[in-house]
């Protein structure tokens, strides 16, 4: 889902966001005075609230986005189809802490996120994926691209790449360098596992990860592939 800006009398989930609203007048944040609300939508119709609940030893502060999904765990509801956060911060969205975005995806990476200022003049519709991008798919494709980087055959550049083609099906082609005695007929990683896609059907590619190594830089496919390839990439360097 793409990251976009609404207008609430559009929403159809415009009680989940007043529901928001009201909690975020619970916050206990004496000592940042920045008020949180949270609600959380269970896939079976079930909204559980929260608010940011700070502490004077700040560590032990919790947010408004956890402060919900406890209270949804903790009485049995685990799957969700959405969260409004609420916070007022000027002309900006206050979007989920980095340790919120994994709490969520760990229960629901495909929720949808509501962004909400408290007047609920604008609100910005993301989701758990545009904020947390690289999810656990993610992740299992870097280290396929890892472990099959192993697996080049360099003895001329002695330099190992891997690469691990995600379709956009969901299935995995891994590929690694290729050398030659004959170095025009190379053939590098991210080609070897497209090759690979193309000659079994798949086509179309939503991701391509490339594991390298080289000092302090990261690796970056030649332009050769870029031309070749004509699907979407997202690339991790
Ligand atoms: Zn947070």
């Amino acid at each position: 889902m793409e990251s976009k800006i609404v207008d609430f009398s559009t929403l159809a989930i415009q009680d989940l966001v007043r529901r928001g609203v009201s909690a975020r007048e619970f916050a206990y944040c004496p000592y940042s005075k920045f008020q949180v609300g949270a609600a959380l939508l269970c896939n079976d119709g079930t909204v559980f609230t929260g608010c940011n609940v700070e502490n004077s030893a700040y560590g032990a502060s919790i947010c408004a986005e956890r402060t919900a999904v406890v209270k949804a765990v903790s009485s049995g509801h685990k799957n969700y189809r959405a969260i409004a956060v609420v916070a007022s911060h000027g002309d900006t969205f206050v979007s989920p802490c980095g340790t919120c975005r994994q709490f969520i995806s760990e229960f629901s990476s495909e929720a949808v996120v509501y962004l909400v200022k408290p007047d609920l003049s604008k609100v910005l519709q993301t989701s758990v994926k545009e904020l947390l991008p690289l999810n656990s798919s993610i992740q299992d494709l870097i280290r396929k691209s890892v472990s099959v980087r192993e697996l080049a055959y360099c003895p001329y550049s002695k330099f190992q790449v891997g690469a691990a083609l995600q379709c956009s099906d969901g299935t995995v082609f891994t590929g690694c360098n290729v050398e030659n005695a004959s170095y025009g007929d190379v053939i590098c990683a991210e080609q070897t596992a497209i090759v690979k896609a193309v000659s079994s059907g798949n086509r179309n590619y939503k991701t391509i990860v490339v594991a390298a190594a080289l000092g302090d830089t990261f690796v970056s496919p030649s332009v050769t592939l870029w031309h070749l390839s004509s699907g979407y990439f997202r690339v991790w360097f």
